[in-house]
């Protein structure tokens, strides 16, 4: 059966990932005058690099938002932020382009 012609997986969302591009937001503040390069490929790779240190966060979302924000404040929120931390880091020091 074709699963996605027949199924909304839209609803399908990792939670990591959210959390993660909250908190590059939040990181990336100001980035620019230090220096780091923010352009669509060095954003995409930080995130790319935070979320594969991270185990996925996946659930079904029918609610919209209301559980949207259960992990924040966690132990897991804590890992979001050194992966985000360490791949600002390493992204930016070691860019995919000149
Ligand atoms: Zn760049």
């Amino acid at each position: 059966m074709d699963l996605q012609r027949d199924y909304d997986f839209s609803v399908l969302v990792n939670e990591a990932e959210r959390m993660v591009l909250d908190e590059l937001g939040r990181e990336l503040e100001g980035a620019e005058e230090r220096g780091t390069c923010i352009c669509q490929d060095c954003v995409l790779d930080m995130a790319a690099y935070a979320l594969n240190m991270l185990k996925p966060l996946y659930r079904v979302s029918l609610l919209g938002t209301m559980y949207a924000h259960a992990a924040d404040g966690t132990a897991f929120s804590d890992q979001v932020k050194a992966a985000v931390r360490a791949a600002v880091k390493k992204i930016s020091s070691n860019p995919g382009h000149d």
